[in-house]
């Protein structure tokens, strides 16, 4: 007893921790390399992110420090205008010039010396109360007069003189637009070096006026030095873009100093590029280690499975061997038992006898069951394809249980849907042993009413459909039980089958039986009422009319 045991399979229970099933395997190691693969997205995702925190942070810095170089870089236009008009305010001659209206040497000498100063594009000298008396443009000296300031400039620069306002560069320099483009004004008067003559006032002393035109091209030099790139003058700024407000001396926005600031993609990919790479090539090394060690664990586990398969199929064929060496001496209790019943015993020893015939009845069936399990596993269970007639075998099986039946004064009814002489060419005795099984639970596990076994046949493409349903008033099956009633050992109530004299193997072996003729077993239940189990199989018929004389 203790042999058979230690070669009987292992329950599903023990054999859910063994890797038998390869697809699984596969599966185990596809979800490993998909969760690398994962690894590496939010990886790449956290490296783009922070280098996308990291770029406009930096990009942020650039335009603010852009900002304050350019305001400063405005500043010292503004502070070395003033300072040249000082320095070239103290000329007595050009002092009394003025006075005298001596253009000649106005034209003479304030052209050499801007010629010499070069810093100004615009230099005007003008008669107090009198409309500016000399323009000069250095860059186009040719025109001569024709850039002198329009009055209402002139007024602006002279108000602007006159009255300083309370910002200091103002009272010096300002800003206008004149001649459709930005200039910077520097405004001096003129004055004589022992000072003003006492008769004149400081009010009318002639005034110097020097311009200096913002242009594009030096605004470009401007922000070469600076870190500003493609720096304009405009009268808007786009959203967007990083400006500097140019105030006229009433405060007005004039024009804005406005450049792009560095495109963020460009320079995310530029600042990102090296991080991102570096975390691409550390996930990747990441992945392909533990993909190796995914890899390595999968053959490991294939390795184990087929080692265990392997041990599996030498302990089925080791009982499929042994088969006749155990059922060889459970004959001779069996016989031994039967011969004893025939000889005159007292009660104690008939209750005696009666135990013994039981024990090695259960111990046959449990012999008979697992050497056919060992059968299917090793795949020695071939289905036949001989004629064999359904309703003889179902009439066989269903006298032998009725015997049983009657016993227990229950009822087995059979009706037979289909035609009579119906042969078919399959493995019957693989049908005989379902059918045994099926109606064989049936009574077994039925004490009041009865079971009904009915069969239909349908057309089948070619073939014929036979659906047998086995329904008994029995305990049922619980719901819950429902999904494992057809694994090996699987008892819903241990004790109960025991006492019904059960193995737990009958549906594991029909079902395994009927799944190879290409059929199914089905079932439903209701606890506590009964239960109806399902055989549904498609056969050929048999068309040797000799064959299915002799098979009916
Ligand atoms: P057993 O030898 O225990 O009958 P089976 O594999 O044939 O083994 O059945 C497994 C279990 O399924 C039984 O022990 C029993 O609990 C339940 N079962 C099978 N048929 C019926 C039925 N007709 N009514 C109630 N329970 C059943």
């Amino acid at each position: 007893m203790t042999d058979v045991l230690k070669w009987m399979p292992r329950r599903p229970a023990e054999r859910s921790s063994q890797p038998d099933d390869p697809e699984g395997v596969m599966r185990l190691s596809h979800r490993l390399v998909a969760l690398h693969v994962g690894g590496i997205v939010l990886l790449l995702f956290l490296v783009l992110s922070t280098s996308l925190w990291i770029s406009a942070q930096h990009n942020k810095l650039a335009l603010e420090s852009s900002q304050r170089l350019v305001a400063n870089a405005l500043g010292s236009e503004r502070e070395a205008a003033y300072t040249l008009v000082r320095d070239y305010a103290f000329w007595d001659a050009g002092y009394a010039a003025a006075i005298t209206d001596d253009r000649d040497w106005l034209y003479a000498s304030v052209g050499s010396s801007v010629v010499e100063l070069a810093t100004f594009d615009l230099v005007v000298i003008s008669g107090a109360g009198h409309a500016p008396e000399i323009g000069w443009v250095r860059t186009s000296p040719e025109e001569g007069e024709v850039d002198i300031l329009p009055p209402q400039l002139l007024d602006e620069i002279y108000g602007l003189l006159d009255n300083p306002g309370p910002a200091t560069y103002l009272t010096t320099t300002m800003f206008a637009e004149f001649n459709g483009s930005l200039w910077i004004f520097a405004v001096a008067r003129l004055t004589p070096v022992d000072g003003p003559p006492a008769d004149v006032l400081e009010a009318d002393l002639p005034r110097e006026i020097h311009g200096y035109e913002l242009t594009q091209k030096k605004l470009a030099a401007l922000g070469d030095g600076l870190l500003a790139e493609n720096l304009t003058l405009s009268r808007s700024v786009a959203p967007g873009q990083a400006s500097i407000p140019i105030p006229d001396v009433h405060g007005n926005t004039l024009f804005y100093l406005v450049w792009d600031a560095p495109r963020s993609g460009a320079s995310i990919l530029r600042k990102a590029a090296v991080p991102m790479f570096l975390a691409l090539a550390i996930a990747t090394a990441i992945s392909a280690i533990s993909s190796l060690f995914a890899v390595r664990s999968a053959r490991r586990l294939e390795k184990a499975l087929a080692a265990a398969k392997a041990a599996d199929r030498s302990r089925m064929e080791f009982l499929s061997n042994v088969s006749h060496e155990l059922r060889t001496p459970m004959n001779g209790v069996l016989g031994a038992t039967q011969l004893l019943e025939t000889t005159e015993l007292n009660p104690e020893q008939q209750e005696f006898v009666g135990l013994l015939r039981s024990s090695a009845n259960a111990q046959m069936s449990l012999i008979s069951d697992l050497i056919d399990l060992s059968r299917i596993d090793a795949g020695r269970r071939r289905i036949e394809a001989a004629p064999f007639a359904p309703l003889t075998i179902l009439n066989e099986v269903a006298d032998m249980m009725r015997v049983i039946a009657v016993k227990k004064g229950i009822r087995l009814d059979a009706k037979w849907n289909a035609p009579k002489d119906l042969v078919f060419c399959g493995d019957g005795q693989a049908f005989r042993q379902v059918m045994t099984n099926l109606i064989g639970n049936a009574v077994k596990f039925t004490d009041h009413g009865g079971v009904a076994v009915e069969t239909t046949a349908t057309e089948d493409s070619g073939r014929i459909k036979l659906c047998v349903s086995v329904t008994d008033t029995g305990p049922g099956i619980p719901e819950a039980a429902l999904p494992r009633i057809f694994e090996r050992f699987y008892q819903v109530d241990g004790s109960m089958s025991r006492l019904a004299e059960g193995t737990g193997l009958g549906l594991a072996i029909s079902q395994k039986l009927v799944q190879s003729m290409g059929g199914d077993i089905q079932v439903t239940s209701v606890y506590g009422s009964g239960s109806t189990f399902t055989f549904i199989a498609s056969f050929d018929v048999q068309t040797d009319a000799s064959e299915a004389r002799s098979a009916a």
